[in-house]
């Protein structure tokens, strides 16, 4: 950790070590109400960084930096930690990744609901990158992602925020058995346990899983089970998107009780992806953490997740029919193109599909970019055809690569209540925020550059929230500490200077489901690994993130 000098040193001969190394780079912030990420009470001081860790906190005469920020007393947190995007795509094609950095996010986690791209042979890589291009756009072809080492080094020193990675359970299941319909076992099995045994080794900070998406919903309770014994091996996390596809062959129907069940039967940390409720069960927080809270007293290692929006967003490719995927994206583009096929197809999606897909507006559509911002029932009315018939068209005229968000609810006091429903699960210990960011299109949702400002600010000074120390420490320290992020998650003297100065009096995320892509104010400086990322609330162009822990 590097730090012990710094925490036992007299302040007299510490200050004069620092006035001896004053050439060196450093940023001292003077003036600023410090939020530790503990979520202590916040003090009055200034911070001094070195190189990329924070050298000192406290107050200091005579001390000079090489860039002084006067910061009037405005806050200074840890960086924002986002436990769930999906940004690894755009990352790699844009990484000055402003919607994120600009929300004072130093950190994410990668590898969510299981889409992702390590470990994968080229092959694979080749067309897992066309099947998940709704929801991660289409990086190079060229990238070597066959290790989660070689995943890792597209972004160490060469995008804005740090990364972390969860292992997908998606490539996993890709390199040992292809888009096959089966769960693993024997060989297979073995196989895939190596893979993440590996994946671990490299290190990646976990698991994740979505199991509304193949080929991860192929997956049956067991197979689960036996893979996060691997990852418990090494204190590592399984993420999970709760499964509401092929819920037949998992313990308990799928959802909450199935992950609370690989928790229990394997040991391994289990976390909740954006958990909350929605516009079918607003107000009913005690029913929906029941079990939760009951598997916690039981010893389940439980953490969670949210982000303070009452819809969510995603490809919808995914709504087609768990044999539809079979074989890929290819096999899934005949289908559609086969007009019988099309024909089975837009009949499910009509007539059995679980949620209804009239809520749909599209976010992200680049071979037709017109679409972006147009409603499913505006474009099916328009054809003359049904909501199935529109989307499998769509789908076809794309290659499947199409991204939606969900319209919020018609009633405002139930949108209302989802937001008191989400500061009552943010106030438990074990809850934390990802913003499941899709920073893709013109049409995003909103809280691809909303949602860490929506929380400090929006949410905070409306709503009786928990105090601002405590809401940061979800952002901060929480993650960090349940992902084991090293050295980060707080202003400490030897943690890596992540840091965020924002005024909790005015902060606001400006971007909303009309008009989605507006950085918020009043976040005017982000620091990631001691250098300045936003300057005075201007990307500076430094490319510091690392790819971690
Ligand atoms: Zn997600």
């Amino acid at each position: 950790m590097g730090n012990k000098t710094s925490c036992i040193m007299p302040l007299d001969k510490h200050l004069n070590k620092l006035q001896r190394s004053i050439q060196i780079s450093n940023i001292l912030i003077r003036n600023c109400t410090i939020y530790d990420g503990t979520g202590s009470p916040p003090s009055s001081g200034d911070i001094l960084i070195k190189g990329d860790r924070i050298e000192a906190v406290g107050r200091f005469e005579g001390i000079e930096g090489s860039r002084i920020i006067e910061a009037g007393g405005i806050a200074a947190s840890p960086g924002f930690i986002d436990t769930h995007t999906h940004s690894d795509g755009k990352l790699l094609e844009n990484p000055q990744h402003a919607n994120s950095l600009r929300q004072g996010v130093t950190t994410e986690i990668l590898g969510q609901d299981g889409l992702s791209y390590a470990p994968l042979s080229k092959e694979n890589y080749l067309a897992n990158r066309r099947y998940l291009s709704g929801i991660l756009g289409l990086p190079s072809a060229e990238l070597d992602m066959s290790s989660v080492a070689s995943f890792k080094s597209h972004y160490h020193n060469k995008v804005s925020i740090n990364t972390a990675y969860c292992i997908a359970h998606g490539a996993i299941r890709l390199e040992a058995v292809g888009f096959e319909d089966a769960p693993l076992t024997g060989t297979h099995l073995e196989k895939a346990k190596a893979l993440i045994r590996q994946g671990m080794e490299d290190g990646a900070v976990g698991l994740a899983t979505g199991m509304s998406y193949f080929p991860n919903a192929w997956s049956d309770t067991q197979e689960l089970i036996e893979l996060c014994k691997v990852v418990a091996e090494y204190q590592g996390v399984y993420v999970t998107h709760l499964r509401d596809k092929n819920t037949d062959r998992a313990f308990g129907g799928g959802g909450v009780p199935e992950a609370l069940e690989i928790g229990r039967r394997s040991g391994v940390k289990v976390h909740f992806s954006h958990f909350r409720t929605n516009e079918g069960n607003a107000g009913q927080v005690q029913a929906q953490t029941e079990l939760i809270d009951k598997a916690i007293r039981d010893g389940v290692d439980v953490s969670l997740e949210l982000y303070p929006y009452p819809t969510g967003s995603t490809f919808p490719l995914s709504f087609l029919p768990s044999y539809a995927h079979e074989g890929g994206p290819d096999a899934v583009m005949d289908r559609l193109a086969d007009s019988a096929e099309r024909k089975r197809l837009s009949d499910y999606l009509d007539n059995d599909y679980s949620r209804p897909i009239d809520d749909a507006v599209f976010s992200y559509v680049p071979l037709h970019p017109e679409l972006e911002g147009m409603s499913l029932p505006q474009i099916a009315a328009s054809r003359g055809k049904s909501l199935g018939e529109t989307l499998c068209e769509i789908l076809l005229e794309n290659e499947g690569q199409v991204g939606y968000w969900a319209s919020p609810p018609v009633s405002v006091s139930i949108w209302d209540q989802i937001n008191r429903d989400a500061i009552e699960l943010l106030s438990r210990p074990d809850y934390m925020v990802g913003s499941d960011s899709i920073p893709l299109g013109s049409n995003p949702h909103p809280r691809a550059y909303g949602t860490f400002p929506r929380i400090i600010g929006r949410f905070q000074r409306k709503y009786n929230m928990m105090k601002l120390e405590e809401t940061i420490q979800r952002l901060t320290d929480n993650p960090a500490r349940r992902f084991g992020l090293e050295s980060r998650g707080r202003i400490k003297p030897g943690y890596f200077a992540d840091v965020v100065l924002f005024d909790p009096n005015s902060v606001i995320d400006n971007s909303t489901y009309d008009d989605p892509t507006q950085y918020p104010t009043g976040i005017p400086f982000v620091i990631v690994n001691g250098t300045l990322a936003v300057d005075n609330e201007v990307c500076t162009g430094k490319f510091t993130g690392r790819a971690i822990p």
